[in-house]
């Protein structure tokens, strides 16, 4: 009989729900009814637009269609790094718009000061935290990768600090990894309790909020948009579509991302001596930098949340709920739990959940209208939509209205992707290039393939 893992005595749930005491439930929507905002999406956009929207206009009657609950999706799900960048870095900047990287990275970090600034006025205890990110390379290759963009850092005037040896022992002490650079600048939030908090202030602004409402379809009228759910229809003057990873309601806009599943474990809390075993004191987050990589963090109670490295995606885009839940992935990223922290021997797990990346082939958000400019959409964000789906819940509103702002203006957003090929090359292509990442992984060559993508600026990944 084959022995199961660790993983599989942990609750298979999202550890951040336990963390909210107490939850904003909606009712579901029953009657036919009119707004001049609706938002469709309950994650950070949808909420965010929501805030916004509401501080922005406050006569206007605003409300949220959540599907299922509010936070269920990749809000509150995710690892609640909360990163001073709206481009997936500034590596990723530099490739893909140098023209505009400047502008992408003074705006990352712009969001981030004006992130914690909103979160003191609107009163959101979301557990911010700025205690920095220690980027960590376990291969020569990605030591020096390490030292470029410590290099890429500095053109833009970013403090990083590099480490090795001792110093680096004294942040994090394992057989794994070599080196580290530490950025400072790095927050972190916990992500149900941002959901919960952002819903509370969007109520306490007067916006109406539901959950268990499904939009299923969208069309255009003479003075509007209406928006069918199961039991109502909406008609709204204006409408923000901020569903992420799910379905998008406009066709055109389906072949843009792609759905990657992305699996995290949880541990049991950590004693001061266990911490003090692996020497990670501090409250900083942590990345490794393969391509395959594992991005950790500890809890309030010193657990350690362990993600990343598988990015599975299903043929077809299959969003089933039970691909949530994936022995193969948990045993994988147990085995390098395991492998990174030998100290910690063998300790629990207490969770694992899994969640849907909205990857686009460019790893960053990308917004426009529809319907006359009377619909705004965001999505795309790939794992790194925590701070940046705050930008764009403003870049929506400046659409909306028509106005013409530094935001409105980036290529990074108003461009779309290239789209994703249709199935079955779909398949084989994130196939081939997961192959190539994973070989680039142990060897350090970056394949014929993978080159192509990159000099027709497809990036893949999580
Ligand atoms: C496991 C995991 C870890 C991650 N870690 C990080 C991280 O550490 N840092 C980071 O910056 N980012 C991270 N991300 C990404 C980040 O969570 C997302 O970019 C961000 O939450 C996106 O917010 P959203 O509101 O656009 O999407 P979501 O939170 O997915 O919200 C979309 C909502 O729309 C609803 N919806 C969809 N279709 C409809 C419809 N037709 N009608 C009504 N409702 C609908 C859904 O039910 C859902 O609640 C991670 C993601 C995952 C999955």
């Amino acid at each position: 009989m084959t022995q199961l893992g660790r993983y599989a005595d942990a609750t298979p749930e999202p550890y951040w729900r336990e963390t909210v005491a107490s939850p904003v439930r909606a009712p579901a929507l029953e009657q036919d009814t009119a707004c001049d905002l609706a938002i469709v999406g309950g994650g950070f956009a949808g909420l965010w637009s929501a805030l916004k929207a509401a501080e922005q206009f406050p006569d206007r009657r605003i409300i949220v269609l959540e599907g299922a609950q509010l936070g269920h999706a990749a809000s509150g799900r995710n690892g609640g790094f909360c990163a001073p960048s709206i481009s997936h870095g500034v590596s990723n900047a530099l490739d893909r718009w140098p023209s505009e990287a400047e502008t992408l990275i003074r705006l990352g970090r712009e969001n981030l000061d004006a992130y914690e600034e909103d979160l003191n006025e609107y009163g959101i205890d979301g557990g911010f935290e700025r205690p920095g990110k220690l980027n960590v390379a376990g291969t020569p290759w990605q030591v020096d990768g390490l030292r470029s963009m410590q290099a890429a850092y500095a053109r833009f005037g970013i403090q990083t600090e590099f480490l090795e040896g001792r110093a680096l022992d004294a942040r994090f002490n394992t057989p794994k990894y070599h080196a580290g650079l530490f950025e400072p600048n790095y927050a972190l939030v916990n992500p149900a309790r941002m959901v919960h908090g952002l819903a509370k202030a969007a109520l306490a602004r007067g916006v109406t909020l539901c959950e268990n409402t499904s939009v299923t379809g969208i069309k255009g009228t003479s003075d509007g948009v209406q928006l069918v759910t199961a039991r109502a229809m909406v008609q709204a003057k204006q409408v923000i579509l901020a569903t992420n990873a799910a379905v998008p309601l406009l066709k055109r806009l389906r072949p843009a991302i792609i759905p990657i599943f992305d699996y995290t474990l949880l541990s049991a809390p950590l004693s001061d001596e266990q911490q003090a075993a692996i020497g990670w004191q501090g409250r900083y987050g942590i990345a490794d930098s393969g391509n395959q990589f594992h991005y950790f963090r500890k809890t309030a109670d010193n657990r350690i949340l362990w993600g990343g490295y598988d990015a599975i995606y299903h043929y077809g885009n299959a969003r089933d709920a039970q691909l949530h839940d994936r022995a193969q992935t948990y045993a994988r990223i147990e085995q390098n739990f395991d492998a990174t922290f030998p100290a910690l021997n063998g300790i629990g797990f207490s969770h694992r959940w899994g969640g849907i990346i909205d990857t686009s082939a460019r790893l960053t958000a990308f917004s426009g209208t529809a319907m006359q400019g009377r619909v705004a959409y965001a999505m795309g964000f790939t794992g790194q939509g925590v701070s940046a789906t705050r930008f764009a819940a403003l870049t929506l509103l400046d659409l909306l209205e028509g106005r013409d702002t530094v935001r409105t203006r980036l290529r990074m957003l108003s461009r779309r992707p290239m789209p994703f090929p249709p199935e079955p090359l779909r398949s084989l292509a994130v196939k081939w290039a997961q192959r190539d990442l994973a070989r680039e992984d142990l060897t350090g060559k970056r394949s014929l393939f993978l080159r192509a993508l990159d000099k027709a600026g497809v990036g893949f990944g999580s």
